[in-house]
C-alpha cells in the first residue's frame, strides 16, 4: 500500500523568486493572484504541461486564510476531496495544517458526511508556498496586475475579444501568454468598512486590484458586474477568555486525511486542540441597536438587500432579522502556537470600541480583549453567466475567471473553480479542447453548472442539497469518480496518484465480486455472524452485499466468518459498508441518467403549460422551460439551469400523459 510522507514545506517568503528576463519570457498561463482559486490554478495549469507565471501582490500572502481558518464541512469537504482526486493541493495541505479534525453530520448519512478540519494558518501557507516552490513550469512574481493586453480575436473560434497578456502596474512592463486566469478575489474595486469609515482595500492591509483592471472588465471587454460583501470578526487573545464558562468541543479522536495520498495527517491525535462553545445574550443585542447609528452595514441593510451577504451574515444582521434568539459563537484556534482565537459567528463592522463592548457581553468573553476588530469588505464580481463551463469568459478567447471574482465565498469552492480554470487555461494555451464536468460526476461540476446557468444573487456557498446525485457523489469514492478521468483524459493527475487510483479500483471490485458470490438464506446468515439484526421474512437468499447493507454488519464480522474475504480487502472495510448502503440507491440513478441519455430525442408536447405542470419543477425551472419551450427531451437538458433531476419528472410525465392520451383515443375510436 502507498503511503505517501508529508514533507516540510520551505517558506516561500524567505525565497522569493526574481526573474529578471520575466518580460522576455512569453508564458503559456498567467494567473493573477495567489489566493485559493490562483494557487490551484497554478499547479493544475502546469500539471497538464503549461508553462505558468503566478503574479501576486504579496508573495507572502500567498495561501492566506483570509477569514477563518478552517477547512471543509458539509458540502465543502465535497469539494476538498475532489480537488484531490484530481491532484489538487488543497486536500494535503489541510492534512499537513489541521489541529482539530472532524467529520461533520455522523448522524445522516455517509453521502453527506462532512470531512473538516481547523487549520494552523502559518502551516497551511508554508504548505501552499512550499508546494508551488516545487510544481515544475511555475515562476512566481510579486507585483500588481493593472490591465490585460487584447488582440485580434481569432475569428475560428468563439469570442469578440482575445487576450494575450497582462500589463504590470507601476510602470512593470508587459508580460505575454496565451491564457490568463483571473482569480482577483475580493479585491475588484474591493472597499474595507468598519463602523462608518469605509476605505479602499481587497482585504485588511492589502490594497486593492488596480483600476485598470475594472475598468477593462467593464469597458472595454463589456462583461456585466455585481457587487457583494463579506466580512470578518475580530481576532481575541486568548489568555483573556475563561474558557470554564463555554463548553468545550473535542475533535474525533482518529483524525480522518483530506486526502486519498495520506493515511494519517501531520497532526497526531493526541496533539490535536479542542475548539469552545459559548452563545449571544440579550447584551448582545442591545449594543448592536446602540451601536446601529455607527454602523454603515446595518445602514445598507436597511436600505435593502441590493449587496447581498446571506452565506456570511455578521452578528449585526443575525441579531436584527431574529431577535431574542441565542445565536452559537464557536471560539476555534488560530494554530498549535497562536495567542489569538477566531470567535466564529461574530463577523462585525460596527466600530472597534463597540465591538469590544459587545464580545463582553459573551459568556467566557467578560474580560476578552481584541487583537484586530472586524470589518466588512465589497468588492466587484463577474456575473458568471457569461462564462463556458469550463470557466472561460465567452466573449473573450484565452480569458479565463476563477474564485470569488466569479461570486462564489469560500477557500473550497475558491479552489475547485482555481483548479477547473488552470485545467482548462493549460490545455487551451497547448491547443488541447476544453474539458466540463458534468453534476451527475462531480459536485464541482455542479458548482460550475449552478454558476454558469443561474448565475448568483448573493454570495454562492457549496451545500449537498445542491446536488441531485448526491448518494453517488459521496465524499469517500472521489477518487473513482475523478482520478482515472484526471490522468487518463484531462492530464492533470501524477501516475503515482493514478497507480493507486487504479489499485483501489481493482481491489474494491474485487472484494465486491467475492461479497456477491455468498449466498445463505437469512436464517444461514444469523448462525454465521451471531445476533444481527437480519429479517427473517426473506425468503430467498440474500449475498454477502445486501447482508452488508444492515446496520449491525460489519465488512469485518464477515471477513472473520469467511475467510476468502479476509486480509486483502480489510484496509477497504469502511468503504465497502458505504458501497453496500449505496449501492441500491446509486444503481436505480445511473438507470435514470442512462433513460434520460437514451430518450433524448422525446418530443415534449407543444401545448405543454410548464407553468402549472403538476410535478416538483422548482419556480425557475419552469420559468425557463416556459420560455424557450425545448420541443425535445435533450433540447431541455442542455438548457442552463435545467437540473437532471427536473429532465426525470418531466420525462415521466411525458410518458404518463402519452399513454393517458392513447388510452383516450382508443375509447374515442
Ligand atoms: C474580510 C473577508 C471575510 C471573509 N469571510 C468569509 C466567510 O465568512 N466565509 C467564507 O467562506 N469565506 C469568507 N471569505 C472569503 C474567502 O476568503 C474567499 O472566498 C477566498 O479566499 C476566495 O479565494 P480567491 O482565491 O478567489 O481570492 P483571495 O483568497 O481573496 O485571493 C485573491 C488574491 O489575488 C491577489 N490580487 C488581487 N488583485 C490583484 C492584482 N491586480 N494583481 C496581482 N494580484 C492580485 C490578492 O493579493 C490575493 O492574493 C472572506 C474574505 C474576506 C476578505
Amino acid at each position: 500500500m502507498l503511503v505517501r510522507r508529508l514533507r516540510f514545506p520551505k517558506r516561500l517568503s524567505t525565497c522569493s523568486i526574481q526573474a529578471s528576463d520575466i518580460h522576455t519570457q512569453h508564458y503559456d498561463v498567467i494567473v493573477v493572484g495567489g489566493g485559493h482559486a490562483g494557487t490551484e490554478a497554478v499547479a493544475a495549469a502546469s500539471r497538464v504541461g503549461a508553462k505558468t507565471l503566478l503574479i501576486t501582490q504579496k508573495i507572502q500572502t500567498i495561501g492566506a486564510l483570509s477569514c477563518n481558518p478552517s477547512l471543509g464541512g458539509v458540502g465543502k469537504g465535497h469539494l476538498v476531496k475532489e480537488i484531490d482526486a484530481l491532484d489538487g493541493v488543497m486536500g494535503r495541505a489541510g492534512d499537513w495544517a489541521g489541529v482539530h479534525f472532524s467529520i461533520l453530520n455522523r448522524s445522516k448519512g455517509p453521502a453527506v458526511w462532512g470531512p473538516r478540519t481547523q487549520l494552523d494558518r502559518q502551516r497551511y501557507k508554508d504548505f501552499i508556498q512550499s508546494e508551488l516552490l516545487s510544481t515544475p513550469r511555475v515562476t512566481i512574481l510579486e507585483g500588481s496586475v493593472q490591465d490585460l493586453l487584447l488582440t485580434t480575436a481569432d475569428p475560428e473560434k468563439p469570442g469578440r475579444h482575445k487576450v494575450n497578456g497582462i500589463r504590470l502596474a507601476h510602470g512593470g512592463g508587459e508580460i505575454h501568454s496565451r491564457s490568463v486566469v483571473l482569480t482577483t478575489g475580493t479585491f475588484l474595486s474591493g472597499s474595507l468598512f468598519i463602523g462608518q469609515t469605509t476605505s479602499p482595500g481587497g482585504r485588511l492591509a492589502d490594497p486593492p486590484s488596480c483600476a485598470g483592471l475594472s475598468h477593462t472588465l467593464k469597458e472595454l471587454l463589456g462583461l456585466k458586474v455585481g457587487r457583494l460583501r463579506t466580512g470578518t470578526p475580530p481576532r481575541i487573545i486568548k489568555d483573556t477568555i475563561d474558557f470554564s464558562l463555554t463548553l468545550i468541543r473535542l475533535p474525533d479522536p482518529s483524525p480522518t486525511p483530506f486526502s486519498f495520498m495520506n493515511t494519517h495527517t501531520h497532526c497526531k491525535p493526541e496533539e490535536q486542540l479542542p475548539c469552545y462553545l459559548t452563545h449571544t445574550t440579550p447584551g448582545v443585542e442591545r449594543v448592536v441597536k446602540e451601536s446601529s447609528h455607527h454602523n454603515s452595514h446595518i445602514q445598507q441593510d436597511a436600505k435593502g438587500p441590493s449587496i447581498s451577504h446571506r452565506y456570511c451574515p455578521s452578528i449585526e444582521s443575525k441579531v436584527l432579522r431574529f431577535p431574542g434568539r441565542r445565536h452559537q459563537v464557536w471560539l476555534e484556534p488560530e494554530g498549535l502556537t497562536s495567542d489569538l482565537m477566531y470567535p466564529q459567528g461574530l463577523s462585525m463592522t460596527m466600530p472597534p470600541e463597540e465591538q469590544l463592548c459587545l464580545i463582553r457581553e459573551i459568556p467566557g468573553l467578560q474580560r476578552a480583549k481584541m487583537s484586530t476588530p472586524g470589518y466588512g469588505v465589497q468588492y466587484d464580481f463577474v456575473c458568471p453567466t457569461q462564462l463556458f463551463p469550463w470557466l472561460q469568459v465567452k466573449s473573450t478567447q484565452g480569458l479565463f475567471l476563477a474564485g470569488q471574482i466569479n461570486g462564489t465565498t469560500g477557500y473550497e469552492e475558491a479552489a475547485a473553480q482555481g483548479l477547473w480554470a488552470g485545467v482548462n487555461a493549460g490545455r487551451t494555451s497547448l491547443s488541447k479542447p476544453p474539458v466540463s464536468l458534468s453534476r451527475t460526476q462531480s459536485y464541482i461540476g455542479v458548482l460550475i453548472d449552478d454558476l454558469i446557468g443561474r448565475g448568483v444573487t448573493e454570495p454562492y456557498r457549496m451545500f449537498t442539497s445542491r446536488a441531485e446525485f448526491r448518494t453517488t457523489l459521496r465524499p469517500d469514492n472521489a477518487d473513482l469518480r475523478l482520478t482515472l478521468r484526471g490522468f487518463e483524459e484531462l492530464g492533470c493527475v501524477s501516475e503515482q496518484r493514478y497507480n493507486e487510483a487504479l489499485r483501489v479500483q481493482v481491489s474494491l471490485n474485487d472484494a465486491l465480486s467475492a461479497l456477491k458470490s455468498i449466498h445463505l438464506s437469512a436464517p444461514r446468515w444469523k448462525d454465521k455472524l451471531g445476533d444481527v439484526n437480519i429479517s427473517e421474512t426473506k425468503s430467498s437468499l440474500l449475498n454477502g452485499l445486501e447482508v452488508l447493507q444492515y446496520k449491525d454488519v460489519s465488512y469485518q464480522m464477515l471477513a472473520s466468518a469467511f475467510p476468502e474475504l479476509s486480509s486483502l480487502y480489510l484496509e477497504f472495510s469502511e468503504r465497502l459498508k458505504v458501497e453496500a448502503i449505496y449501492r441500491p440507491h446509486c444503481e436505480n440513478q445511473k438507470k435514470e441518467i442512462e433513460r434520460i441519455q437514451a430518450e433524448e430525442s422525446l418530443y415534449l408536447p407543444e401545448d405543454i403549460d410548464y407553468l402549472t405542470l403538476p410535478v416538483s419543477l422548482s419556480q425557475e425551472v419552469r420559468e425557463i422551460l416556459d420560455s424557450v419551450r425545448p420541443s425535445t427531451l435533450g433540447a431541455a437538458a442542455r438548457l442552463s439551469g435545467i437540473t437532471p433531476a427536473a429532465i426525470v419528472h418531466l420525462l415521466n410525465y411525458v410518458h404518463k400523459n402519452k399513454h393517458r392520451n392513447q388510452r383516450k383515443i382508443v375509447g374515442v375510436s
